[in-house]
């Protein structure tokens, strides 16, 4: 099964993603974090695209063509993959389709006033990094963690960042969102609901498009 997932910041993609990966034996690719960990590393790619992604900026196509795919190819791509941050450009959606064609894209959907209301609730601890959440997850005490860890707000995750990443991945992707579409190879998936529900809903068109049994 080869899938791609659309989102943005928010919408559940990292949950979603990880829990089909299981279920299928596939792995979660994002371009995203094959990125950050070569920064990491500070490897030649590493060095080759840290200012680009620091700024948020796309990196040139053919060098993310190139990491995608060579990351397909290796063995555990066999029995398929779901591609998160890839592909954010024409060319690279239409590289992919050369090499190795997806099955589906699922369009993940969710109200901007909800991804706010997670993100901007989102606390993280200073100590141990475990995520907690204001209303939906509270921590034991007020900005504490249950390690004792002091908890606080990552900088991306304040209202006016998040709008503005949403405007950023609604420029990236409505083309690519629209390029699929005409395919008939887009489905829209409502991610409101809890992981649970998401994830039966996915099955369910999988079931429809004959992808699964
Ligand atoms: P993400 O975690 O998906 O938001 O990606 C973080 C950053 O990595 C982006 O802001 C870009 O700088 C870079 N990046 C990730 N995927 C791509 C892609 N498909 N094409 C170009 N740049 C990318």
């Amino acid at each position: 099964m080869k899938i791609v997932i659309i989102g943005p910041p928010g919408a559940g993609k990292g949950t979603i993603a990880s829990r089909l990966s299981q279920m299928f034996g596939i792995p979660h690719i994002s371009t995203g974090d094959i990125f950050r960990e070569e920064i990491r590393k500070e490897t030649e790619l590493g060095k080759k695209i840290k200012e680009y992604v620091e700024k948020g900026l796309l990196v040139p196509d053919e060098v993310v063509i190139e990491v995608v795919k060579k990351r397909l190819s290796e063995p555990d791509c066999q029995k398929g993959w779901i591609l998160d941050g890839f592909p954010r450009t024409i060319k690279q959606a239409e590289e992919l389709d050369k090499f190795a064609p997806p099955d589906i894209v699922l369009n993940f959907v969710c109200p901007d006033e909800v991804i706010i209301e997670r993100l901007s609730g989102r606390r993280v601890c200073k100590k141990c990094g475990k995520n907690w959440h204001i209303k939906f997850m509270p921590p034991p005490q007020p900005d504490r963690c249950e390690c004792g860890g002091e908890l606080y707000q990552r900088e991306d995750d304040k209202p006016e960042v998040i709008k503005k990443r949403l405007e950023v991945f609604r420029e990236q992707f409505t083309p690519i969102i629209e390029y699929y579409r005409k395919k008939g190879l887009l489905v829209d998936v409502d991610t409101t609901p809890p992981p649970d529900v998401i994830v039966e809903n996915i099955l369910k068109i999988f079931k429809e498009r004959g992808l699964i049994k």
